[in-house]
């Protein structure tokens, strides 16, 4: 059953992809309601309705339940009793259980091991006695991380000599933690993977991602690396939606080793920053996949008519630079409606299309760039 033209899309959380997943739902026809602790957010600006609550407020989440017919998410660590809440009122996609699997770095790279997908070496650690195993069989460096809360490289820290293991130990919370070997790769890159109610399964090309202090910056479409590779990560991007029975659209983040080979690093079961070059790249970009799927729509093939390079506009310093990326001819502006540029916010992105095959590669980051001072 598809989701009729003026029905209701409830979104769980209030920032940008909340906002570019409800610009995609009113272009659909449909209205969409925020559900998030701050008023006035990116997605509440551009949506119908808002309700301003606490994620552990069952009374706000049972009204807003009832004012909406399905609910997705932009913010997936809502506590437990929340989500069964709102399962038990109305459809919720993706599912419960590809929210758990995402949340928590241990049951995600089980179940990704599970699939035959590769990830790091890695270890669960409950404390410092397993730390010190988990190192004399993973070696150093090694990188140590919680398995909830974490994102951004936030809740993760390296391990270069023996005496880092005590204080990481320490400092990092909630436990318990997971252990994983230091992977020297080559370049990172990710697949947008979107799933239908009916199955179908659709991944937008692969794409390589840089980035600066742990943040997003760049993002490179198609990725600039062998054909045969970026098969691959597709083909993983495919099993990994198909074997989570994904309703919705998923980022897929890999490793590409000096070596060549791939491995997963994380799933996030959302729209993702480094599918933003989609939405001016392909005919349908990801947050149209992502409400298409909710809704029960027909999911179109991800095909690309572009290459094109996205770059993130974070803080203050980027944003002084708003008003040129506005006067520059070919940059494709987003903003995302924020009041205060805080240093490391994400504040909005450019993309820059180029023609199909051309390959932006450096130059066309240095292109897109010139403007920003790279
Ligand atoms: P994550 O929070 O897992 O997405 O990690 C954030 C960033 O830290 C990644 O994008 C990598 O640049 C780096 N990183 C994470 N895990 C590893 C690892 N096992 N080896 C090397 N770098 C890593």
């Amino acid at each position: 059953m598809s989701l009729a033209p003026g029905s209701v899309i409830g979104i769980v959380g209030g920032g940008q992809l909340g906002r570019m997943s409800a610009q995609a739902a009113a272009r659909l026809g449909y209205r969409v309601h925020i559900f998030s602790p701050e008023a006035d957010g990116p997605a509440a600006q551009v949506s119908a309705a808002s309700t301003v609550a606490d994620y552990a407020d069952l009374d706000a989440l049972r009204r807003f339940a009832s004012a909406v017919d399905v609910i997705t998410f932009e913010f997936e660590n809502l506590p437990a009793a929340s989500l069964e809440l709102l399962e038990s009122l109305r459809p919720v996609r993706p599912g419960a259980k590809i929210l758990a699997v995402s949340q928590d770095r241990l049951l995600e790279k089980r179940f990704l091991n599970d699939a035959g997908i590769a990830t790091a070496p890695w270890a669960a650690v409950t404390s410092e006695a397993e730390l010190e195993a988990a190192v004399a069989r993973l070696g150093l460096p090694a990188v140590l991380k919680t398995t909830r809360l974490g994102y951004d490289g936030k809740g993760q820290t390296l391990l270069r000599e023996p005496a880092d293991l005590a204080p990481a130990f320490a400092r990092l919370e909630p436990k318990p933690l997971v252990l994983e070997g230091f992977v020297d790769f080559a370049a990172e890159i990710s697949v947008m993977v979107a799933r239908g109610v009916d199955g179908t399964v659709v991944a937008f090309d692969a794409v390589e991602n840089r980035h600066k202090h742990h943040i997003l910056d760049l993002t490179l479409a198609p990725a600039p690396l062998p054909l045969d590779l970026l098969a691959e990560a597709h083909a993983i991007a495919l099993t990994v939606a198909e074997r989570l029975e994904l309703v919705g659209i998923m980022g897929v983040e890999m490793f590409v080793t000096a070596d060549g080979a791939l491995l997963v690093n994380e799933i996030a079961p959302r729209p993702h920053n480094s599918g933003h070059w989609t939405m001016d790249a392909c005919p349908c970009g990801q947050f149209e996949m992502h409400i298409r799927a909710v809704a029960g729509l027909p999911l179109p093939p991800a095909m690309r008519h572009s290459d094109a390079v996205m770059k993130n506009l974070i803080g203050p310093e980027d944003m002084a630079l708003w008003p040129q990326i506005l006067a520059t001819p070919g940059l494709i502006p987003h903003h995302y409606g924020k009041a205060e540029a805080r240093p490391g916010r994400k504040m909005g992105h450019f993309n820059r299309l180029f023609s199909k095959g051309s390959l932006p590669g450096e130059f066309g980051v240095e292109d897109a760039l010139r403007l920003v001072g790279e």
